[in-house]
């Protein structure tokens, strides 16, 4: 039985990705922080074949005992503070977690395998956001990196780390470039579970308006789900590499907000929506859209759920949520 160690485990892909895993008949390992973290009845509820090892990406030594406890065959490194607008208050604490954590995470494993890397494989979670202000478009493996976020300067020295530790040691490191994913999963601060959450609950009649930054920015959404998919393949390969995962198609918060309230019956969004300055970014990127044609080519990789189907399935979700709730 092959044996998986997931940090980042609380999180909407650590969840979908045990989920994977555990269908394909892994014995799946968690990482989990903190003191009683709240979030570990979600994930006992959601995935109950899980075993949750305590530790902390800050904290090396506790990675080498997860690790000593879990003897995994792969890592998937998801771990990271990643909420973009959050980075700017909180840029030590993402640097030190989401960059940092990805050296300890890389180190832990060279201790503990003590020289004999043939035995494990790593993927990183790196992302869209380190293409920043692209320098092409649509944004590819080769694309200049030009991070606009500490966020995104965080994921570009995990991905250069991963990429260092493959050509130093030899180690099959993989990086995933993975655009934005979505779910009902999806934390409620990132701006499509805000939609979808705040839509359906102007359609229960629980709210009335929905407070937003900028309506013209840009992104690549697909559907997490579909994601963590490309994530285990990679690691399925002979040899380890550095992929994009994307849809290849854009969209604006516009587009997003029209198919969510057109899903519960409002065709005019307008009265519904306000601007406020505090959701805007102090630097945005500028227009996200991958070209996924690698991850087809090698991994035979699709993404499968579009991004109506997307938002309509988060509406939905959100609607049943709040009902049972109400
Ligand atoms: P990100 O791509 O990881 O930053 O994902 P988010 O879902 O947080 O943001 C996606 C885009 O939506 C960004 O360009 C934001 O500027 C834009 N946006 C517009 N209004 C909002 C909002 O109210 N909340 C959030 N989170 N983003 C918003």
């Amino acid at each position: 039985m092959p044996r998986a160690l997931i940090t980042g485990i609380t999180g909407q892909d650590g969840l979908y990705l045990a989920e994977l895993l555990l269908e394909k008949g892994y014995e799946v390992f968690g990482l989990i922080r903190g003191q009683n973290n709240p979030k570990a009845d979600l994930v006992s509820r959601t995935v109950p074949g899980v075993t949750l090892l305590p530790g902390d990406l800050t904290d090396m030594s506790s990675l080498l005992r997860a690790l000593q406890t879990a003897q995994p065959d792969e890592v998937y490194n998801l771990g990271a503070i990643s909420f973009v607008a959050y980075s700017w208050e909180q840029a030590a604490l993402t640097t030190d977690v989401t960059a940092k954590g990805v050296l300890n995470m890389l180190e832990a494993i060279r201790v503990w395998s003590q020289g004999d890397l043939s035995k494990i494989r790593f993927y990183q979670a790196s992302s869209s956001e380190m293409f920043g202000r692209v320098q092409e478009v649509p944004q590819r493996e080769t694309t200049l990196l030009w991070p606009r976020s500490p966020y995104g300067v965080s994921k570009v020295y995990g991905h250069y780390l991963t990429i260092n530790y493959r050509e130093s040691y030899g180690m099959h490191a993989s990086s995933g470039i993975l655009f934005n994913h979505e779910s009902p999963r999806r934390g409620p601060e990132f701006v499509t579970r805000k939609v979808s959450l705040a839509v359906a609950s102007i359609k229960l009649g629980l709210q009335d308006k929905i407070v937003m930054g900028n309506l013209d920015a840009q992104r690549d959404w697909g559907f997490a789900g579909d994601y963590v998919e490309a994530m285990w393949r990679m690691l399925q390969q002979p040899t380890a590499d550095d992929y994009v995962i994307a849809t290849g198609e854009t969209h604006s918060i516009k587009e997003l907000l029209d198919i969510a309230f057109d899903s519960v019956g409002i065709a005019d969004w307008a009265p519904y929506v306000e601007q406020n300055e505090a959701f805007f970014r102090p630097a945005e990127v500028d227009l996200l859209i991958g070209d996924p044609a690698k991850a087809k080519e090698t991994l035979g990789w699709e993404p499968k759920v579009g991004f109506q189907e997307l938002v309509q399935m988060m509406v939905e979700s959100d609607l049943k949520l709040l009902s049972e709730k109400s």
